[in-house]
């Protein structure tokens, strides 16, 4: 069997997806296998398509997202925790800074009592 491109080459190896007779210079050895020309574009095109599609939102993205959510939400609730039972208690936020900052202790302990 001679080269389908090429009548006066011998072939070497056929296509395994389309079936096709390569010769040398036709044939192209991917991974082990072997493709003529415009299945390897197809192949090549087909996988870069997908990879595009799968960059959309990396994995890396939706980790900050939701990373930034929970930043978000604690914010919210120690706010809320600061103005519902310490605020009233130890006024400034400052204030309460400084006893965390000191005495973190005092501070669960009277959490722990109230909430
Ligand atoms: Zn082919
Ligand atoms: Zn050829």
């Amino acid at each position: 069997m001679n080269c389908d491109k090429h009548p006066e080459r011998e072939g070497v190896a056929s296509c395994i997806i389309c079936g096709r007779i390569l010769c040398e210079e036709c044939r192209l050895k991917l991974a082990g296998r072997n493709y003529c020309q415009s299945c390897a574009d197809k192949l090549f095109q087909e996988r870069s398509g997908e990879t595009v599609k799968g960059k959309g939102m990396g994995l890396g993205a939706k980790i900050l997202i939701a990373l930034l959510i929970i930043l978000a939400v604690l914010a919210v609730v120690s706010y809320l925790i600061y103005m519902v039972y310490l605020a009233p208690y130890y006024g400034s936020a400052e204030n309460v800074m400084r006893i965390l900052m000191n005495d973190p202790e005092r501070i669960i302990r009277f959490l722990s009592g109230n909430i």
